[in-house]
């Protein structure tokens, strides 16, 4: 029989979209290293050094600590599934596409969900998130650190004292910004946090590390229902990631762990501040470049992202065929903007392996180039 289709050669790309990111050749390496059984000794290993990696780029000393077999978004859908329950108060903040996705997920929990809204491109008015959460009695209260749909970071200490004040839990998505920029789980006072591992840990798509503080584990045995999902049962997850009894929940996907751990150990190995650095850098370089063609950042100087930099579309240009020109002719991937950014942005990731100077300069060398017509 001739083959339906040849074997796979995906063509070379310089992945700077928000995610995936490039993958290093050491994670590459262990992707093609036999696999074990996921209750083998040696695989149980693994994951204890993989928990306590977490712990030290998540800034906590939280036991429960893993990652969820899946990608980003389940690790936000476990959190939410397992600390908001039906008839919840919880104040969501939406700035930016990321936002929603809590918001809806709460909704779809039977929460009450109060929204406070800010516009794109501009981080959560302060005040307008104290006075949500003290406006009645809340469950808890969630937000997005590194909104990747407009580039801009999130401060978390004001919102952290107003959602400890009303004894409120703390969600935070730390999808692009761990292991990219400081993050200080413990020290801020985040209760619950969910990240992914094709953001600015460099490994493929498939793992979402995840925290929880004991705060948030005592209302989680205190739940007055049964936790909705039993895949994502923090219960059940506990019990084949730690204790004595490390049974059966569901067959861990062992390559992508054997990632998660080497990108783990590479950017422990590289130092959390030279990393982070790295990352600013690398977003300097950009805006940088990036005005020398003439092309302006979107989101103000003072909160705007290292690692996921929004660039104004110019007045008359095609969005959408500059990308499709930078894939076809440069073997470069950037993202156009979401919801109402759709058109008027183009959304550049410089996270993890990706996030170097050269890069930055291959990216606007082709722009320019572009542009130019
Ligand atoms: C990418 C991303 C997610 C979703 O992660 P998936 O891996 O696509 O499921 C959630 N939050 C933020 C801020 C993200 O950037």
């Amino acid at each position: 029989m001739p083959p339906l289709f040849e074997q796979l050669n995906p063509p070379r790309r310089l992945l700077l979209g928000p995610g995936p990111s490039e993958v290093s050749p050491e994670v590459l390496r262990v992707l093609a290293t036999p696999l074990l059984g996921h209750l083998d000794p040696a695989f149980l290993g693994i994951m204890d050094e993989i928990m306590e990696g977490l712990r030290s780029l998540f800034g906590t000393r939280n036991r429960m600590t893993l990652p969820i077999s899946g990608t980003g978004s389940a690790g936000m859908e476990t959190a939410v599934s397992n600390l908001v329950e039906q008839g919840d108060r919880v104040v969501v903040g939406v700035a930016g596409y990321f936002g929603l996705r809590i918001a809806e997920m709460c909704r779809r929990r039977g929460a009450e969900v109060v929204k406070v809204e800010a516009p794109w491109g501009q981080p959560l008015d302060e005040d307008q998130m104290e006075r949500a959460v003290a406006a009645g009695p809340t469950r808890a209260v969630a937000v997005v650190h590194a909104e990747t749909s407009t580039g801009v970071l999130q401060p978390l200490e004001r919102i952290a004292a107003a959602a400890r004040g009303a004894g409120a839990l703390l969600m935070a998505d730390t999808v692009t910004s761990l292991a990219g920029l400081p993050l200080d789980v413990d020290g801020t006072g985040i209760d619950a946090s969910w990240s992914a591992s094709q953001k600015c840990l460099s490994a493929p798509p498939g793992a979402s590390p995840v925290t929880f503080s004991e705060l948030a584990m005592e209302r989680f045995r205190a739940r007055r229902s049964e936790a909705p999902f039993w895949y994502l049962d923090l219960a059940l997850l506990g019990g084949y990631w730690e204790g004595t009894g490390r049974v059966y929940h569901h067959t861990a996907p062992i390559s992508t762990f054997y990632a998660l751990h080497e990108a783990i150990r590479l950017a422990l190995e590289e130092g959390l501040e030279a990393r982070w650095e790295r990352h600013a850098a690398a977003g300097r370089a950009l805006v940088d470049g990036a005005s020398a063609i003439g092309l302006e950042p979107f989101v103000d100087e003072r909160w705007r992202l290292p690692m996921l930099i929004t660039i104004r579309v110019p007045e008359g240009v095609d969005e959408k065929q500059v990308r499709g020109r930078l894939l076809d002719e440069e073997a470069i991937e950037i993202a156009g903007g979401l919801g109402p950014l759709a058109g008027k942005v183009w959304r550049v990731g410089l996270m993890g392996h990706s996030a170097r100077t050269g890069n930055v300069e291959r990216l606007i060398a082709g722009l320019r180039r572009i542009l130019k017509r």
